[in-house]
């Protein structure tokens, strides 16, 4: 691993050098690692910053959408000027404004079946910050199928939750279809467009994320994988609940009916 840091990114990264968790190996990995973020929304906003703060070297972020006014309440990564623009270009300008040595790779299209095992390939670590089901699905299902490890954040109103999901690490460790097999139907479960989101609450939720993310490519702490974090802004309560694997889970059990994002490609 490249340990050689010029005199600027010692005194940038000082304060992680200082930590003897991360040290000067620490920051060399993030340096090497590489991180797709999915959605620059409001979980995608908070993560890019801190992750590019931190010094991750390479991050790709996935998004087909514009910035709209009414994301700004949340979506700290854009700005009123940038309105219309696209939402990945806004985010990596914001990343580039903060730490221009580290690389955005801006995939300015929708992740889909056809793309989604190709992208996530590319990248050692995948942060979901998606608003909806049908993505959230197609990118755990793709997570287990490439064996890359998933950190996964949803927001609604003032709640959160997070976990991290990596089966191919460890026999006991579940994926997100051993917590939720199947998505729920179109309108059972409000989107943040229908039902409102506190905007610092995605804030909370995407700086944990990055939290997690950080950890995961440092090799430090306690994993989230196998846990649950819910976090209830309005009692201000905090809890993990653990999960456990589901040896007949359709896409990491022992006789998988999941293979491949054929199912995804039919819807
Ligand atoms: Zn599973």
């Amino acid at each position: 691993m490249d340990l050689d840091f010029t005199e600027d990114e010692i005194r940038r990264y000082s304060r992680h050098i200082l930590l003897a968790e991360v040290g000067g190996t620490g920051q060399a990995r993030l340096k090497a690692a590489r991180v797709l973020i999915v959605g620059a929304g409001g979980l995608g906003s908070p993560l890019g910053l801190y992750l590019a703060a931190a010094g991750v070297g390479t991050i790709g972020i996935i998004d087909d959408d514009r910035v709209d006014v009414s994301n700004l309440q949340r979506q700290i990564a854009h700005t009123t000027e940038r309105i219309g623009a696209l939402k990945v270009e806004s985010a990596a300008a914001a990343m580039r404004a903060i730490n221009p040595d580290t690389r955005i790779e801006a995939h300015a299209m929708r992740i889909d079946a056809n793309n989604a095992l190709g992208l996530i390939g590319e990248y050692d670590l995948v942060c979901d910050g998606t608003d909806n089901f049908a993505t959230r699905f197609l990118v755990a299902d793709a997570c287990v199928l490439a064996r890359r490890t998933l950190v996964s954040a949803a927001v609604l109103r003032f709640d959160g939750q997070l976990s991290v999901f990596k089966p191919h690490a460890h026999d006991a460790n579940p994926c997100y279809r051993c917590l939720y097999p199947e998505a729920p139907p179109p309108g059972l479960v409000p989107s943040c467009s229908e039902a409102g989101v506190l905007g610092a609450v995605t804030g909370v939720m995407g700086t944990l994320q990055a939290t997690e993310a950080l950890k995961e490519i440092l090799g430090i702490g306690e994993s989230l994988a196998g846990r649950l974090l819910i976090w209830d802004a309005l009692s201000a309560r905090m809890r993990t609940v653990r999960l456990k694997r589901d040896p007949d889970c359709a896409l990491c059990g022992a006789h998988p009916r999941i293979t491949d994002l054929s199912a995804h490609r039919a819807a």
